[in-house]
């Protein structure tokens, strides 16, 4: 008798099903019941929604509003925004689409008790920049997920996701997904009509800064696991851009954010000797990308490259000089409330590193890379655009559907849409529920049907793991190690170091090229054959093996586009040292990959990239 042996299976039918409770499931959840009131909604969640994914910890700033009411801006300066700010390749329809929505959101945020500040003399949302807007956040994720656990008929909590499932009558139909409680190891099959991914982005696909026992120290949340990319590559869908994994520059050790130190205490950085450096990497950085240096603001991208190049000539430490700010009292209290909104860690690694902003210039250094699609970056899947201002190449179906039927997807999980952050992609969450919905509805007498050869096969493949260690583990050699099995964390580590060595991490100074990208793609098919004997000791170590896998595969389809991209779009995320330069003649366009889960094979294609904002 296995260790489960006598979990259950747990049958859960839908109209609509959105995986990851964060903050585009939220606003998927609640936007599900708004247009279909009749039809039974269910969030499926790996942690709690009261506190899980990116924003659990609270924010400081909402970084996406547009300000409409007050004319501050316009869906189309954002969109000009975005495309500056990644090299100019963005959608712009999907971007429009969520700008001209966003402001209603965050009005419903306050609606619901977030806490927003004014500004005392306009009685306007207090700006922390031109698109920033200034929160008490603590609590923004409990207030965000009430409005989506009063909308759904049911919330699961603790059941993580690790496959979605096929309509048995069309192959390129989703129908709904499979995945395991934690708590308990029950079983559980989702059969739905429409399916919403908002899982999240990807952090631990590359060897982190902090290792051993600070490995869990990360910028982007360390249980963001590349779920939202591994579901629809699974499914068969196209994905894009995931060559434009994001690096940030942060607060050393703490990954504090520096947002409102830049934008709102008006800090800013200099070298180890105190000097300004950026200038001096301007013709260097111009020769590499023409006039994309010109741009206002400099993209994201060539500011850490101004950064990087000036460690490589020796002028680090890089500091934020933050003492002559900090000698008002006033921007001393929001520099440090700051941190206790969100990155509560980083006052901890001040306080015990002895280092007070108001005497010392704290470091900044780059992080290690992240895979995500709603920062200033745009990995994801490739989505249908809305009807009414997408153009044509950009529609094959209903709003934010992917290349496979009834598969929508929102926030960090769609592609092609940088800059929507917590509040953007909650809208995206609601904008894919709306078309969910209609999708839903014309199904008419057709809907999707489960295979139950499918879903059963799945369950031997989902709980293997604890299998394969309950056999294993009377071969332990020593410590851990048995001849049989591998666990997840030995995984993850040799995943971090693949990629960090072969695929541009923090070692290789971002830098990669065609030999050591083959290699990578060769090292990381050997890593997937392993995978087939992970072992797990208990539940944990099964959602950490199932992590493993989907991180695995979000990791080969970043390599695979990487290798498709013969130029150097983002110097700063990364360098193809074998073509260093912007190569706007070739490039300028989006990659799209498709992956066969029978044969393994990747297909790559260029897709145009429309400028339909002046
Ligand atoms: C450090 C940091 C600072 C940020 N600062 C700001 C800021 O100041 N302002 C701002 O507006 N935005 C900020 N953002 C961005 C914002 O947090 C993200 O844009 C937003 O959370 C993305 O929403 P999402 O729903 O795609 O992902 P998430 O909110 O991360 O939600 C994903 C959800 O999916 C769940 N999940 C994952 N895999 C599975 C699975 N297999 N099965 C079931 N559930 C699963 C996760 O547990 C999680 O609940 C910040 C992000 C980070 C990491």
């Amino acid at each position: 008798m296995g260790l489960f042996s006598r979990k259950k299976t747990v049958f859960v039918d839908s109209d609509i099903l959105v995986i990851g409770g964060g903050m585009a499931g939220c606003g998927a959840t609640y936007e599900s019941r708004y247009w279909g009131r009749d039809l039974k909604v269910v969030c499926v969640e790996k942690a709690n929604i009261e506190r899980s994914g990116a924003v659990a910890q609270g924010l400081y700033a909402i970084n996406c509003y547009m300000g409409m009411q007050w004319d501050e801006n316009q869906p189309e300066d954002h969109v000009r925004y975005a495309r500056n700010d990644l090299m100019g390749l963005v959608r712009e329809d999907l971007g429009y689409d969520i700008a001209r929505h966003v402001d209603a959101t965050v009005h419903k945020f306050e609606e619901w008790g977030l806490p927003i500040m004014k500004d005392p003399e306009t009685g306007r949302y207090q700006r922390e920049g031109k698109w920033q807007i200034m929160i008490h956040g603590e609590s923004y994720k409990p207030i965000v997920a009430e409005a989506a656990r009063k909308a759904a008929d049911e919330v699961h909590n603790r059941i993580m996701v690790t496959h979605l499932l096929m309509d048995k009558t069309k192959p390129n139909r989703v129908a709904g997904a499979v995945g395991f409680n934690v708590r308990n190891g029950d079983f559980y099959v989702f059969r739905s009509k429409a399916v919403i991914v908002c899982a999240g982005g990807a952090s631990h696909i590359y060897k982190p800064r902090a290792v051993g026992e600070g490995m869990g120290r990360t910028w982007y949340a360390p249980w963001s696991s590349a779920s939202a990319y591994a579901l629809p590559i699974l499914a068969g869908a196209k994905m894009t851009q995931m060559e434009n994994r994001i690096v940030l520059t942060r607060f050393k050790d703490g990954y504090g954010p520096v947002g409102a130190y830049f934008l709102h205490l008006k800090t800013y950085t200099e070298n180890a000797y105190g000097e300004e450096y950026e200038s001096r990497w301007y013709e260097h950085t111009k020769a590499l990308v023409g006039d994309y240096v010109d741009r206002h603001p400099v993209p994201t991208c060539l500011r850490n490259h101004a950064l990087l190049e000036e460690l490589k000539a020796g002028g680090g430490p890089i500091r934020m000089v933050t003492k002559e700010a900090f000698q008002d009292p006033h921007k001393e209290t929001v520099g440090w409330e700051n941190f206790l909104g969100m990155t509560i860690g980083q006052a901890v690694v001040w306080a015990s590193q002895n280092i007070d902003p108001k005497h010392t210039n704290p470091e900044l250094t780059t992080s290690e890379p992240y895979v995500m699609g709603s920062h200033a970056t745009c990995s994801g899947a490739w989505a249908s655009g809305p009807s009414d201002y997408a153009p044509a190449d950009y529609q094959w179906g209903y709003n934010r559907m992917m290349t496979v039927d009834g598969l929508f997807g929102a926030g960090d999980t769609i592609g092609g849409t940088a800059h929507k952050f917590s509040s953007g992609s909650f809208t995206e969450g609601r904008i894919a529920a709306k078309a969910a919905v209609n999708y839903v509805n014309d199904l008419g007498n057709d809907p999707p049907q489960v295979s139950e050869q499918e879903y059963q096969d799945l369950e031997k493949v989902v709980f293997q793991p604890l299998e394969t260690y309950r056999v294993g583990r009377n071969e332990i050699v020593a410590g851990t190690v048995s001849p049989s099995y591998m666990l997840p964390m030995n995984g993850l580590q040799r995943l971090e170091k693949l990629m960090d060595e072969y695929v541009g991490g923090i070692s290789a100074h971002y830098t990669t090229n065609e030999p050591l990208l083959t290699r990578g793609l060769e090292l990381l098919g050997m890593l997937k054959e392993d995978l087939n004997y992970l072992g797990a000791e208990d539940l944990h170590q099964l959602q950490r093996a199932w992590e493993l896998h989907h991180r695995v595969l979000a990791s080969e389809s970043v390599t695979q586009h990487t290798l498709f991209r013969t130029e150097t779009r983002w110097p700063g995320y990364y360098y193809r040292a074998d073509h260093p330069k912007l190569d706007d003649t070739d490039w300028h366009c989006f990659t799209l990959s498709r992956y066969d889960k029978n044969s393994g094979e990747w297909e790559m294609e260029k897709a145009p990239v429309y400028h339909i904002v002046d």
